[in-house]
Parts: C-alpha cells; sequence; structure tokens
C-alpha cells in the first residue's frame, strides 16, 4: 500500500552546490584551496541534510537554480 511520504524540495544554487557539468559550476581562480574546502563543506552538508531527512522518513527533492533561469542554463 503506498504511504505518503512527506516532501522536501531544495532549490540549490549551481555555484555553492557544484552543479556537476554544469554552465554556472564555476571555480573561482584565485584562492583554490580556499573554495576547495568551502565547497567540500557544503557538499557535505547537503548530503548530511539528505540523509536525515531520508531517514525519517522524507522524500527529498532537487531543483537546481540553472533549471529555474531560462533558457540557456536547461539541460
Ligand atoms: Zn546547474
Amino acid at each position: 500500500m503506498f504511504t505518503s511520504r512527506r516532501t522536501a524540495v531544495f532549490v540549490h544554487g549551481c555555484f555553492w552546490h557544484r552543479h556537476e557539468g554544469c554552465h554556472w559550476c564555476t571555480t573561482p581562480a584565485s584562492n583554490p584551496e580556499f573554495w576547495a574546502a568551502k565547497f567540500a563543506r557544503s557538499r557535505a552538508r547537503d548530503i548530511e541534510v539528505r540523509e536525515a531527512l531520508n531517514a525519517s522518513g522524507w522524500w527529498v527533492g532537487t531543483v537546481w537554480e540553472c533549471g529555474l533561469r531560462s533558457p540557456h542554463g536547461l539541460r
């Protein structure tokens, strides 16, 4: 039997959340170590939050920033 799950949808900025292969997922040329550390943290946090929600029965969806921009960012 189908049980309805609660739904959470995140809108992720392509830059901060590292949308792979995306036009907006750029890396600044200066301070590569600083950015790598920052991005690693935000990715780890995304995974953590998603897993916590999944574990408590939420369905988690992601909408990327580029999907909300028209139409250049659409892939
Ligand atoms: Zn994107």
